[in-house]
């Protein structure tokens, strides 16, 4: 999950921004204050809205994936093994079994 500083507009994962503390409501524990490893400046990051982002990110990755076929050029296969790839390290925040199941297949039938 990616975050962006709104100072200086460093992008990176929001692993790479030290922790600070809760922001706005504790109990909820939707966003953190984290600051920018570049400049240093406070920046909020919002769990929810990270990863309504990366769902609509892993649904058009899935399009994309669902769409290239087996006699693909080279480059379109290596794009289609690197989709695979991302969308499987998603996944490993969301545990979507489908996801899964469609990512193995789609492997195989690209792939074997
Ligand atoms: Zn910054």
């Amino acid at each position: 999950m990616n975050q962006t500083c709104h100072k200086c507009g460093y992008t990176g994962d929001y692993l790479e921004f030290a922790y600070l503390c809760k922001n706005g409501c504790p109990a909820c524990g939707e966003s953190d204050l984290r600051s920018c490893p570049k400049c240093g400046a406070h920046c909020v990051f919002s769990r929810a809205e990270s990863l309504e982002e990366e769902e609509g990110l892993m649904r058009e990755l899935s399009m994309e994936l669902s769409q290239i076929t087996k006699d693909a050029d080279p480059a379109t296969r290596d794009h289609a093994r690197r989709i695979i790839s991302r969308l499987r390290e998603m996944n490993l925040r969301w545990n979507i079994p489908e996801l899964s199941r469609f990512l193995l297949q789609r492997q195989k039938e690209l792939f074997y």
